[in-house]
C-alpha cells in the first residue's frame, strides 16, 4: 500500500531529518517485520515475542531518555511519529513500546535513584528486561484512587498485597511498576516488583477481542516481601502515576493519529480499484464524502499534535492538553476504522485487511489511559471550573 499521505499542512517542510528519519525507520519495520504476520498474530490472540529485539536494535524502547540509560534522547515529535508508524502497523505493537518505555522505563527514570536507573533501564532499553505498570484494579479503573493494593512497612522493606488487572505485558514483565497505598498514611507509593519474588504472579487474561496481539494479565500480589530498594523513593502520591499516563496518553494520541491514516490509506486504496455500477466506486459522491471527512478530520489531528509535541519539547505541554489530544484522536481512530470498514464491503471484515484489526483494536484503546468520558470530564472542568467526577 502507497505509504504517503497528502501533507495539506505542509508539515513536510517542517520536520526535521531526524524527525523524518525516525519515522522512516519506523515505517520500513511495519513493513518488514509487522505486516506480514499481524493478521496472524492477532487471530491467534499472541503477541509476537520475537520482535522484541529488533524493535530493541532500532532504539525504539524508551527512545526519549537520555543516552547514559540506554536512550536516545529523541524529542517528543520524533517519538510521536515513531509511535505514529508503529500503530499504523498494529495497536498492540504500539502499546508493547508505549508501555515499555512511557509506563515503565519513565517512572524508573522520574521517580527513581540513580542507583536504580543504572539497575534497570540500560537493560529495558536492550530489551533484555521487560517492564510493566500495574495501577488498574478490579475494583479501582477510572477512579485509580480507590485502589487497595496496600504496601505495609516491615523490618527489611515492604510488604505488597493486592490485586491488579488489564496490565499490559504483565505476563512477559520481568519488572512491574505497581503503584500501593501506604497501609499507615494511604498514600500512594510506587515499588519495582521483580519476576519470580514469593508471593507474586502474572497470570495472563484470556478472552479478548480486542487488542489481541497484545499480552494483558492480572497481577496478583500476595505478601510480597520488596526490598526498601525496590520502592521509587521520590514517587509520592497519585500525581505520580497520573504523571506517567500523561507521558502515555501523548504517545497514544500520535499512535492513534497512525492508526487512521492506514484505514483512510486503505479505503483509498481499495475503493479505487473496486468497482461497482461499472466504475470505482472512489468516483460515487458519498465514498469522497466519507474519504474527505477523514482527510480533514486527520489533517486538522497532525497540526494539532505538531503544535502540542513542540510544546512538549517545550515543556508548557499540560495534561489538559494531553487529554485533548487522546481524545480528539481516539474518537478519530475508532471513526476512521469503521469508515474504511465500510467502504470496503464485506472485504472489510477480513483479517487480511486492517481496518477491522484496527477497529477491534480501538476499543481497547479508547478505554485505556483514560476512557472517552473521563478525558471529556477532566476538559469539562478545565472550562467550566466545575468538578464532575463525583
Ligand atoms: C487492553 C487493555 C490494556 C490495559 N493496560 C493497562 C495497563 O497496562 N496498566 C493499567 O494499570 N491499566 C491498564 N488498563 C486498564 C484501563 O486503564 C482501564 O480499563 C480504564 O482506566 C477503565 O477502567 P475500567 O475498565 O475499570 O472501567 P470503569 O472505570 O469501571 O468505567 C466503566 C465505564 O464507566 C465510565 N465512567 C467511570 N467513571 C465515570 C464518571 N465519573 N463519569 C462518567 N462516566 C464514568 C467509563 O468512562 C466507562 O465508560 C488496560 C485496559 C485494557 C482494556
Amino acid at each position: 500500500m502507497d505509504s504517503s499521505f497528502p501533507d495539506f499542512l505542509n508539515l513536510e517542510e517542517r520536520y526535521t531529518p531526524i524527525e523524518k528519519g525516525v519515522r522512516k525507520a519506523a515505517r520500513a519495520f511495519v513493513q518488514k517485520e509487522i505486516e506480514p504476520i499481524i493478521a496472524d498474530a492477532f487471530l491467534k490472540g499472541e503477541f509476537p515475542t520475537s520482535i522484541i529485539p529488533k524493535v530493541a536494535s532500532l532504539g525504539f524502547l524508551g527512545p526519549t531518555l537520555p543516552k547514559k540509560y540506554g536512550g536516545m534522547d529523541l524529542g517528543d515529535i520524533a517519538y510521536g511519529l515513531m509511535l505514529q508508524e508503529l500503530e499504523a502497523g498494529d495497536s498492540g505493537i504500539r502499546s508493547f513500546v508505549s508501555v515499555q518505555g512511557a509506563l515503565c522505563m519513565y517512572p524508573i527514570f522520574r521517580y527513581g535513584s540513580e542507583e536504580q536507573r543504572m539497575r534497570w533501564l540500560p537493560q529495558m532499553a536492550k530489551g533484555e528486561l521487560i517492564g510493566c505498570f500495574g495501577l488498574t484494579e478490579p475494583d479501582a479503573g477510572s477512579d485509580p484512587g480507590g485502589m487497595s493494593t496496600t504496601a505495609k512497612p516491615t523490618e527489611k522493606g515492604w510488604e505488597i498485597s493486592g490485586r491488579k488487572m488489564w496490565i499490559t505485558n504483565g505476563t512477559l514483565a520481568d519488572l512491574a511498576v505497581v503503584w500501593a497505598k501506604h497501609s499507615e498514611t494511604d498514600e500512594v507509593l510506587g515499588f519495582v516488583l521483580e519476576k519470580g519474588m514469593e508471593g507474586f504472579s502474572a497470570p495472563e487474561m484470556e478472552g479478548k477481542l480486542s487488542l489481541r496481539a497484545s499480552v494483558t494479565s492480572e497481577l496478583v500480589m500476595d505478601k510480597v516481601q520488596v526490598p526498601d530498594a525496590n520502592r521509587l523513593p521520590t514517587a509520592q502520591g497519585l500525581g505520580a502515576p497520573l504523571s506517567c499516563l500523561t507521558q502515555a496518553r501523548f504517545g497514544i494520541a500520535w499512535g492513534t493519529l497512525g492508526l487512521a491514516i492506514d484505514c483512510y490509506r486503505e479505503a483509498l486504496q481499495y475503493t479505487k480499484e473496486r468497482e461497482q455500477f461499472g466504475r470505482p466506486i472512489a468516483g460515487f459522491q458519498l465514498t469522497q464524502a466519507k474519504l474527505v471527512q477523514l482527510l480533514c478530520d486527520i489533517t486538522g489531528a497532525q497540526g494539532m499534535l505538531y503544535h502540542m509535541g513542540k510544546a512538549k519539547e517545550a515543556g508548557t505541554l499540560t495534561h489538559q492538553q494531553v487529554s485533548m489530544a487522546k481524545r480528539v484522536c481516539c474518537e478519530l481512530g475508532i471513526r476512521a476504522a469503521r469508515e474504511a470498514r465500510s467502504m470496503l464491503g464485506g472485504s472489510g471484515i477480513l483479517a487480511d485487511f486492517h481496518c477491522q484489526r484496527h477497529s477491534m483494536n480501538m476499543e481497547s484503546v479508547i478505554t485505556y489511559e483514560g476512557t472517552h468520558e473521563v478525558h471529556t470530564l477532566i476538559l469539562g472542568r478545565e472550562i467550566t471550573g466545575l468538578n464532575a467526577f463525583s
